[in-house]
C-alpha cells in the first residue's frame, strides 16, 4: 500500500471489492471510522540476517517461518533488481487482520481491504498474517518489493525534503503495485489472467494512458504488462527500469530508455499478443448461459454479487453485493427470478459489525432454511453469528476472542454444530462449535491450510480443501489446494480425488450425497467440476472463457442446494461478477475428464 493517493469516491466501490490482493490505499468509509486500540500487543523481536521482525506471543512459530520467508525475499529481489537494501529492514507482524486493524504504527486504520503497508520513509513492512502459508508468503512478498522500491529510488538516508524522497512514491500505481505483484506471484497467476482475458474479449485492455487510470484496477493490469515487459525483454529489465526512473521520474520515459522501444508500441504489441493466445480458446469455451439462467448482474439489479448460498431447497439464494454505492450487503433472494426479499445485514452503516469478511467467505443455511450463519468481526473480535432469514434480526451470536478471524462455517445436518475455518496464531485450522453446549473444539492444529468446509448430508463427513497433501514445512513448498474429507467424530482426514496440479476448492455436497460439486483450474480456468467420491470419478460441468470467481482466487463462489438437485455459482465477467443458476440434471451430470489428469495423494 502507498499512503499518498487517494481515489475518488466513484472508484471507491469498486476497488474497494477488487482491491484484496495485498495492499491498497483507499480510505474506507464503511467500517471502524473511529480508530480503537483494543488489546496492547506485547512485541519480541526475531532478528535474522536482514531483518527484524517483530511479533507477540502468539504468532511465535509463524513469525519464525515468516523470517525464513523473508529472508528468501531478500535473496530473490536482491539478484533479481541487483540492489541490497541500506540497513536492517522492519517488519511487523499482527496474528490476523482485526490485530492489524487497531495498529498504532501507521497514521489511521487500515480497512478490510488492505492486506499490508509499507511506509515509504520509515520502509518498515506492517502486515497481518494471511492465514494460508502461500498466500502470507505473497503478501511479504508483494511489501518486499515496497521496500526494494523505496529503497532504490531514495538518493539519500535521512528525512524527507524536497530533494530526499523516494522517487517511487511519484510513479503510477500501475507500475509500482503491478511491480510487486509480478515479482511476488511470477508470469503464471490464472487469477490476473482471467482478468485480462475478459478486457480483451470485451475490447477493454487498456492503453498506456488508461493504465494510469485508476479504474483499471492497477494491481491485476499492471501485474500483467510488466509479465509481458519481462517475459519479453527478461526479468532484469525490471530493476533497470525502476532506477531509470528514479532517475528520470517517469514510468514510460524509464521504459523507452531501457528497452529502446516507443511505450505505446509495446502496449499494442502486448493487446495484440494476448488477443492471439486467446481468440482460439473463445471459440472453444461457452458463456455461462449455455450452463445455466442469469439470476443476479448489474443489468436487474446492481454488481458485485458474490458468495452465493443457496436455501436447503433451492428456492431462495443469500448473497453479497453492492446495492448502494458505498457498501457491500447481505442480501437474501428469490432464486428464480433473483428478486431481493430482505436485506439480511447492511454493512455499511451497522455498527455493530466491524466486518462481514465480504473477501473470503460465505456463510450457510441451516437445514430447515430459517437461520443464516456467517462470520463476522464486531469490536476487535471474530464472532458466528446465527440471523433469522425472515427479518435478518440476529438470534445468535458467539464471540470468539482466542481466535483471529472465522470464515466459511457448515452446519451440521442435525442443526446443533457449526464448523469453521479460522486464522488463528497466523494460521488457518478448522475449529467446531456446539451451540447448546457451549463447546469450541480446534479439529486441525498445524501450519498446514484447511479452509471451505462442507458437512455432508448424511452427517458423517466433513469436505473441506487443504494444502496439507503437497505442502514440506521444513522446505517451506507449498502444496496445491487439494480435497480431503474429515470424519467429525475421530477426526481423521483422508484425501479424497482432485487434480494434483491445480487448484480444488468450495467443495459443495449434491443432495444424495454421492458427488462433491467443486471449482478448480486445472486448465488455468477455474470452472465447476462434480467428484463422484464412491468410484473417484471425475466429470466437468461447466467450461468458461472468463471463470467461476469470487473476489480473489480463493473466495467461495460455488453453492448447492441441500433437498434439490441444484448448484449456483458467480462469474468474472464484463469486470463484475454475476450469479448463474443450474438445476438441468444433465448440465449437473458433467462430461468425464479424461483420467490422465485426476490424482489423489497421500493422507497426512
Ligand atoms: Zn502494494
Amino acid at each position: 500500500m502507498l499512503r499518498r493517493r487517494r481515489l475518488s469516491p466513484r472508484y471507491l466501490p469498486v476497488v474497494i471489492a477488487i482491491g484484496v490482493t495485498a495492499c491498497i490505499g483507499v480510505p474506507d468509509t464503511r467500517f471502524g471510522q473511529n480508530k480503537v486500540q483494543y488489546d496492547a500487543f506485547d512485541f519480541e523481536i526475531l532478528e535474522t540476517e536482514h531483518f527484524d521482525i517483530f511479533f507477540y506471543e502468539e504468532e511465535r512459530e509463524a513469525a519464525a517461518q515468516a523470517g525464513r520467508m523473508a529472508e528468501r525475499w531478500y535473496a530473490r529481489l536482491t539478484r533479481l533488481l541487483n540492489h541490497e537494501l541500506r540497513g536492517r529492514q522492519p517488519i511487523i507482524y499482527y496474528a490476523s487482520h482485526p490485530h492489524f486493524k487497531q495498529t498504532t504504527q501507521i497514521g489511521g486504520a487500515p480497512g478490510e481491504g488492505t492486506g499490508a503497508v509499507t511506509e515509504a520513509l520509515k520502509r518498515r513492512i506492517i502486515l497481518p498474517f494471511a492465514g494460508p502459508l502461500k498466500e502470507t508468503d505473497h503478501v511479504l512478498g508483494h511489501e518486499m518489493v515496497h521496500a526494494f522500491q523505496f529503497d532504490m529510488t531514495q538518493r539519500r538516508e535521512g528525512a524527507l525534503s524536497n530533494t530526499n524522497f523516494p522517487r517511487a512514491l511519484q510513479l503510477p500505481l500501475w507500475f509500482i503495485e503491478g511491480m510487486a505483484e509480478y515479482l511476488s506471484i511470477g508470469p503464471d497467476d490464472p487469477h490476473t489472467a482471467m482478468w485480462i482475458r475478459d478486457a480483451a474479449i470485451n475490447d477493454k485492455l487498456p492503453t498506456m494512458r488508461q493504465l494510469n487510470n485508476p479504474r483499471f484496477f492497477p494491481y491485476r493490469f499492471g501485474q500483467a504488462f510488466w509479465a509481458y515487459l519481462a517475459g519479453r525483454f527478461g526479468d532484469e529489465v525490471v530493476g533497470r527500469i525502476l532506477n531509470a526512473a528514479a532517475r528520470s521520474g517517469g514510468a514510460e520515459i524509464a521504459i523507452e530508455r531501457v528497452i529502446g522501444i516507443p511505450v505505446d508500441s509495446v502496449n499494442a504489441e502486448w493487446h495484440e499478443e494476448v488477443r492471439r493466445a486467446y481468440d482460439d480458446l473463445r471459440e472453444e469455451t461457452h458463456d455461462a448461459d449455455h450452463y445455466g439462467k442469469l439470476l443476479l448482474s448489474k443489468e436487474n439489479g446492481a454488481g458485485l454479487n458474490t458468495a452465493p448460498v443457496l436455501s436447503p431447497d433451492g428456492t431462495e439464494l443469500v448473497f453479497l453485493s453492492i446495492r448502494d454505492v458505498f457498501s457491500l450487503d447481505m442480501f437474501r433472494a428469490d432464486a428464480e427470478t433473483g428478486k431481493i426479499l430482505n436485506k439480511l445485514v447492511e454493512s455499511g452503516t451497522d455498527p455493530h459489525f466491524e466486518s462481514i469478511q465480504f473477501i473470503r467467505s460465505a456463510g450457510a443455511w441451516n437445514s430447515t432454511g430459517d437461520r443464516f450463519v456467517f462470520g463476522a468481526v464486531t469490536g476487535s473480535d471474530p464472532v458466528l453469528t446465527v440471523v433469522d432469514v425472515s427479518n435478518g434480526d440476529i438470534v445468535r451470536e458467539k464471540v470468539l476472542p482466542d481466535l483471529g478471524e472465522v470464515f466459511n462455517p457448515t452446519w451440521s445436518p442435525d442443526g446443533s454444530v457449526i464448523v469453521f475455518s479460522a486464522i488463528v496464531g497466523g494460521f488457518s485450522d478448522l475449529y467446531s462449535y456446539h451451540f447448546e453446549n457451549d463447546v469450541l473444539r480446534r479439529l486441525t492444529s498445524d501450519a498446514y491450510t484447511d479452509l471451505h468446509p462442507a458437512w455432508s448430508p448424511d452427517g458423517r463427513s466433513i469436505a473441506f480443501v487443504t494444502d496439507r497433501f503437497g505442502t514440506d514445512l521444513s522446505r517451506l513448498s507449498y502444496g496445491n489446494y487439494q480435497l480431503a474429507l474429515m470424519d467429525p467424530g475421530t477426526g481423521r482426514i483422508d484425501a479424497i480425488v482432485s487434480f494434483p496440479d491445480a487448484k480444488n476448492i468450495n467443495p459443495q455436497w449434491s443432495k444424495d450425497g454421492r458427488s462433491l460439486y467443486f471449482l478448480a483450474d486445472p486448465t488455468g480456468i477455474t470452472n465447476v467440476y462434480r467428484l463422484d467420491v464412491g468410484s473417484g470419478r471425475l466429470y466437468q460441468i461447466t467450461d468458461l472463457f472468463t471463470g467461476v470467481s469470487g473476489i480473489t482466487a480463493l473466495s467461495p463462489a460455488l453453492t448447492s442446494a441441500k433437498d434439490t438437485d441444484k448448484i449456483a455459482f458467480s462469474v468474472y465477467e464484463k469486470g463484475d461478477y454475476n450469479v448463474y443458476v443450474v438445476d438441468e440434471a444433465g448440465v449437473l451430470a458433467g462430461e468425464p475428464v479424461a483420467s490422465s489428469q485426476v490424482g489423489v495423494r497421500k493422507s497426512r
